[in-house]
Formats: structure tokens, sequence, C-alpha cells
């Protein structure tokens, strides 16, 4: 029989993604299995990063230690693999009463604000687009090619053959003294990384995940040019080409992860207060935001089951919060490093 493998990974999604990416600079043996499920939110996720959120304009939950992470770890990845990940841009928020207009002024004299708040600028193509407001904040952003990192990511784990691509089936874990079998494979441990499914797993249903369905479109707008993002009625932002992602709705207790008629008329009247120049609908999607109740991420070990090891709850943020704590997971499974008490599933006991 082969040794075990240190982890099995469940899911290949961004989470999953920089997980096995932590666990392979780390020198730790693991193999992947994924379904690649076409509603995975990964796969139609805008990939922003956002500094500064919410109707109060706060700073994003840990952000000043998220953002150095993040440009280490994709930027690591962009070398690894080839292609570029991470684009710095420009976040532009309409403001729309005098209240929110004074609001933004004032953060901009607050200390520990200036690396997120840019001075104004012209609005560029947007100008067309941004009409009725009390003006716009500047944000420094980013953006993240979410699916296109995980498409490279996704054949070096084939290139490498530590890729099963099928559906898990838990009845076919086996638990044991000294980790588990499934199927062909032995491990020590196994981590799920299922996204939004992760609320029907087993072991880990009891956590309160909230989970929020969003649908975006895909447009061509031929005659429009912005390598920035647009927050106003509508999240837009740049896809290449004459391509632009703009969503998104959130629908809570969702029915199931496929675009829908009520989604498009969301999308739709937003729209029709936006664009003023001719576009074409390239695609219709939907996805699920893996959201928690409390909105933090889930990590760590199952209380009964030390086997079983969860990686969940990036929410709506996951570019942000992916690669921060996927080192912070690495560390503790194989350093014992502690969780950040906000993110470790031991705040949730089990009833
Ligand atoms: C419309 C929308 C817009 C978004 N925009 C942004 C944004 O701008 N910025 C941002 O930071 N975040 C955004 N997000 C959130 C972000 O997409 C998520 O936080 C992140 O993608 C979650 O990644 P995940 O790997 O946990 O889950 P997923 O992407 O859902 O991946 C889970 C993977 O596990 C696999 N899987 C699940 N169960 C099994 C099983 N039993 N067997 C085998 N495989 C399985 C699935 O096939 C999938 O590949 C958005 C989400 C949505 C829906």
């Amino acid at each position: 029989m082969p040794p075990a493998l240190d982890f099995l990974l469940i899911g290949q999604g961004l989470a999953g993604t920089l997980l096995s990416y932590e666990l392979e600079r780390a020198g730790a043996t693991f193999h992947v299995i994924d379904a690649g499920h076409r509603g995975a939110a990964s796969a139609v996720a805008a990939g922003i990063v956002n500094p500064i959120t919410g109707a109060r304009f706060v700073k994003s939950w840990l952000i000043d230690e998220l953002l150095p992470q993040l440009e280490t770890t994709y930027r690591a990845l962009e070398r690894e693999l080839g292609i570029d990940i991470l684009h710095q841009r420009s976040i532009y928020r309409a403001l729309f009463t005098a209240g929110e207009e004074n609001d933004w002024l004032s953060r901009t004299a607050q200390e520990g604000w200036s690396q997120h708040l840019l001075p104004s600028s012209d609005l560029g193509d947007f100008q067309a687009i941004v009409q009725d407001t009390h003006g716009q904040g500047r944000l420094a952003g980013a953006q993240v090619k979410v699916a296109a990192l995980i498409r490279a990511y996704r054949q070096r784990l084939l290139d490498r053959q530590q890729l099963h691509e099928a559906a898990f089936d838990p009845q076919h874990l086996e638990l044991r003294a000294d980790g588990l079998r499934y199927g062909a494979f032995h491990a020590r441990q196994i981590v799920f990384c299922e996204g939004y499914r992760g609320q029907d797993n087993p072991w880990f249903s009891y956590l309160p995940f909230q989970v929020v369905k969003g649908e975006v479109f895909i447009l061509e707008i031929p005659d429009f040019r912005s390598d920035d993002i647009l927050k106003y009625r509508l999240l837009m932002a740049p896809q290449g080409a004459d391509h632009y992602w703009l969503g998104a709705n959130y629908e809570r207790r969702p029915a199931d992860d496929q675009p829908s008629a009520r989604g498009r008329t969301f999308l739709e009247d937003k729209l029709s207060h936006m664009l003023r120049v001719p576009y074409r609908e390239v695609a219709h999607r939907a996805a699920i935001r893996p959201a928690v109740a409390d909105r933090r991420p889930l990590l760590g070990r199952h209380p009964d089951h030390p086997q079983l090891v969860i990686f969940n709850g990036l929410g709506a943020k996951g570019s942000s919060l992916g690669p921060y704590f996927a080192r912070q997971l690495v560390d503790h499974l194989l350093r014992g490093q502690p969780l950040h008490p906000a993110a470790d599933i031991a705040r949730h006991p089990q009833k």
C-alpha cells in the first residue's frame, strides 16, 4: 500500500486552490478531489478587493493584514503559473447624498486610511454612466482573476496527477485511528473546501452557514473603455477586451444556483439606469456565496474527529480573505499555530 498522504482536499474553488498552494509550499503531500460544479462561486466572482465597504464606509475586516498577504500570494502564483492574476485598480464609488459626501470627506482626514483612499480624479468613460450624485470617492482597490487562477492551477494539479475529477461521497469515507480511507486514498487528514455545499457536509452542517446567491451579467460594450471599477447601482469591473462584469444581487435562502428570471429583472432594471451606450449580453451567470451568519470564515478541526478539517466561509470576500486564511490554516495544521479566534470554528460549539 502506498504511504498515506498528509492531506486529502475536497473542492478546488478559490479556497481549495489557495490551500493546495500553501500545502505545496510547506512540502506536504496531498491530493484534491473536485467535481467542477458549474455554480461554484469562484467561477462567477468578479474578484474585487475593496478595502472600504458598507453604507457607512468602514474598513473591511482585517484589511490591513489581508492586503500584504494577498500581494505576496498572488504575485508568487503569477510567477509559478506564468499568468496575470492580480491587478491594482481604482474603485470609483458614487456618493448619492450630501450626508454620504460628508462621511466620505471625514474618512479622508482619518489616520490610517490614507493608503486606501485616493485623490478624486476624472471619471473617464464612467462619466457617461454616473448621474445625479454628489460626486464620487476613489479607492485603491484590486481585482483578482479568480477563474484564470483556478484554471491554471487545476492544469498544474492534473499534470502532477494530484487531481481526481469526481464528486466526493461522504458515505464512502472511513475514519480510522491513524487517519482515513476514501476509496484508493489513504490520508492523515481531509480538508473540506466545498464552498456553499459545505452546508450539506454531514460533519460540518452544524455550522451557521447563511449562503447567498448572486447573479451577474457579462456584457460586451464596444464604445466604452475603462480599466477601473465602478460602484454605482451595480458593481462594474473589466473582464478583458470589450467585456465587463456587472452584478450582483443578494438572494438569501436560494432554491438553486441557476440564473433566474428574477435575477435578470433585477439586473436589467439597474442597467436601464446606467448604460446609455449600446451593449450586448454575453452571459447571465449565477452562483452561491459560502457566507456565514457572523460573516467570518470557518476554519479548523472537527471537535470530535480531528482528522476532519474545514476551510470555508469566505462569503463575498474570498479574494482578500483566501490567501491570509489559507496560510493561517496550514500554519495551524502543520505547526500548531493558533487560528484567529473570529475565524476558528471553535467559536460555534456543536450542539
Ligand atoms: C456573484 C458573486 C460575486 C462575487 N464577487 C466577489 C468579488 O468581487 N470579490 C471577492 O472577493 N469575492 C467575490 N465573491 C465571493 C467568492 O466568489 C467566494 O468567496 C469564493 O469564490 C469562495 O470559494 P470557495 O472555494 O470557498 O467555494 P467555491 O468557489 O464554490 O468552490 C467550491 C468547489 O468545491 C467543489 N465541491 C463542492 N462540494 C464537492 C464535493 N462533494 N465533491 C467534490 N467537489 C466538491 C465545487 O465543485 C467547487 O469547485 C463573489 C461570489 C459571487 C457568487
